[in-house]
């Protein structure tokens, strides 16, 4: 039989999948047996736990999708945190993950982005989400990618033995708060809601048709939508807790079952209500009085990954145009010479172009010259006015260390980068100044080659000041020789405003042409 027509229990037989013991996984004794994992149970939850409904209740929707709509199961993928909660991932008959604290979104993010055609659920407890996990909870919210999240809320840290949580009631006691509890707590669906989910309902646990139906609903649909089911944690929460119980000894002996029948009863259905309004009322003592619960929001709006699709649409059609361009870019003949590793340290103040001339070096040198060049950037506390440093590295070989070792020539522009920089120069390098603009002290270094030229004056002179940096990269060009004329020249037309590149190729020309003279000069 082709694969595609065989059903679940075939396909995985066909897989190789054979359980430990089959009567212990598939009894055919209740209409729920193939959704579950038989060899993991019995489950590790107390008597009187709300979990047990919220599985049932889960596997249901899945099994009714899988009838109803066509739902391939081999596609959902089922992920938790840790918590009681978290166990029902450990427990369900499909792909399943169980994440560490807190981290169940960013996992089910991962998994969503990177195969779009699962179906991802993450089922975890309030604790995970909403403490350890919180941020991530906002920010899966607010991106709005399609993942249904069902966050089981029994007011405290239940596995760990009653620790107060983010939605432990105020006044309410819990194992640390025994006095009461002086924080106020989340109410999940506004949290929800705010962040950006676009569905959002809550249900007690004993209401499990309308959990269902909600759970059908949330698991279509198309973005991020968060289910938040009010469950009793009998063991932890109900023992400090006796709401609705009294002092009945019988009552008191089955409290988890008690305290679901006193949540249902208390429950009050205002679907469509203001999640701002979805309130978990408590008396003075911490008592919970009331749950409003109900289909909060149900909004349709485009899910991360139509919003990236959108974007990226647009990025491909600039992508194209500036591909065209680059593919057009003028060619030069490949060099024949190797170039050593050099490290050129650029500095000066934001404005005057010190990030755009190491920018300029790196791509002559990688582009035109086909060399391989690192460039890295620095600013200092603030931008224009500040200081600011570059650093490019240019070799024949590949880099395989990024940073600066140490400089072999520099070009500074300004005081503050000269006393910042210049003792960092190899001995025997050479130091670029703009000699308008640093005044050399008298324990100048020796051993090092200084040469200067009034940039920012001649740039002023020739028509603007801003333009500097071409006439110092012109001398730097001549003198070092790391990256050839013509590689500079190119290099500057295509990165300086298409207005101002006759000006800047016209100082260039200039700092070269005082190069060679030095050059020249010194032999
Ligand atoms: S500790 Fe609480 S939440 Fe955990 S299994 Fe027991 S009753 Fe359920």
């Amino acid at each position: 039989m082709p694969e595609e027509e065989m059903n679940r229990s075939e396909r995985l037989k066909l897989l190789g999948y054979e359980p430990p013991d089959k009567s212990d996984w598939v009894t055919g004794l209740h209409p729920l047996d193939t959704m579950l994992r038989g060899e993991r149970l019995p489950h590790i939850w107390c008597q009187g736990c709300g979990l047990g409904i919220v599985l049932n209740v889960l596997v249901s929707s899945l099994q009714w999708l899988e009838e109803h709509q066509g739902w391939d199961l081999d596609k959902v993928a089922v992920v938790s945190g840790i918590g009681c909660t978290g166990r029902i991932a450990g427990y369900v008959r499909l792909d399943s993950f169980h994440t560490t604290h807190g981290r169940a979104l960013p996992f089910a993010t991962g998994l969503k982005l990177a195969n779009p055609d699962l179906k991802v659920i993450v089922v975890s407890g309030d604790g995970d989400i909403a403490g350890i996990g919180g941020n991530h909870f906002i920010h899966t919210a607010r991106r709005n990618l399609e993942i249904a999240l069902v966050c089981v809320n029994n007011f405290n840290y239940g596995m760990t033995g009653g620790q107060v949580g983010p939605t432990t009631p105020h006044e309410a006691r819990a194992v640390t708060t025994q006095y009461g509890n002086f924080e106020y707590p989340f109410n999940l669906p506004y949290l929800a809601a705010a962040s950006g989910a676009s569905f959002v309902a809550r249900w007690t646990v004993l209401h499990a048709r309308q959990l269902e139906w909600t759970l059908r609903e949330a698991l279509v649909h198309p973005g991020f939508s968060f289910v938040e089911v009010i469950a009793p944690c009998s063991t932890a929460y109900a023992r400090w807790n006796p709401e609705g119980r009294g002092l009945d000894p019988e009552k008191l002996g089955r409290r988890g079952l008690e305290t679901m029948k006193y949540y249902q009863k208390i429950g009050r259905t205002m679907n469509g209500c203001h999640p701002k309004d979805a309130d978990i009322r408590v008396n003075e003592k911490g008592e919970i009085v009331e749950i409003i619960e109900g289909q909060f929001v149900n909004d349709r709006r485009p899910d991360l990954r139509a919003a990236m699709g959108q974007q990226i649409a647009q990025a491909q059609k600039t992508w194209s145009a500036e591909r065209k361009s680059l593919d057009q870019r003028e060619q030069l003949a490949p060099r024949k010479d190797k170039v050593p590793r050099s490290e050129v340290q650029l500095g000066g103040f934001g404005g005057q172009g010190i990030i755009s001339a190491g920018r300029i070096i790196g791509l002559a040198a990688a582009v035109y010259d086909k060399l391989e060049a690192c460039f890295t950037q620095s600013y200092g506390p603030e931008a224009r006015g500040g200081a600011a440093g570059a650093q490019v590295i240019i070799a024949s070989e590949p880099i395989h260390h990024p940073h600066l070792i140490e400089p072999t020539s520099m070009i500074i522009m300004s005081q503050g980068a000269y006393a910042r920089y210049a003792p960092t120069l190899a001995p025997g390098g050479t130091l670029f100044i703009d000699e308008g603009l640093v005044a050399l002290p008298a324990d100048h270094r020796t051993d090092i080659t200084t040469l200067g030229i009034s940039a920012t004056q001649i740039a002023e002179r020739e028509g603007s000041s801003r333009a500097a940096n071409s006439t110092i990269l012109g001398l730097w060009s001549a003198v070092t020789g790391i990256v050839r004329q013509e590689a500079m020249r190119l290099a500057i037309a295509e990165s300086v405003p298409t207005k101002t590149v006759e000006l800047n190729l016209r100082l260039f020309d200039i700092g070269f042409e005082k190069g060679i003279e030095l050059v020249d000069n010194n032999g």
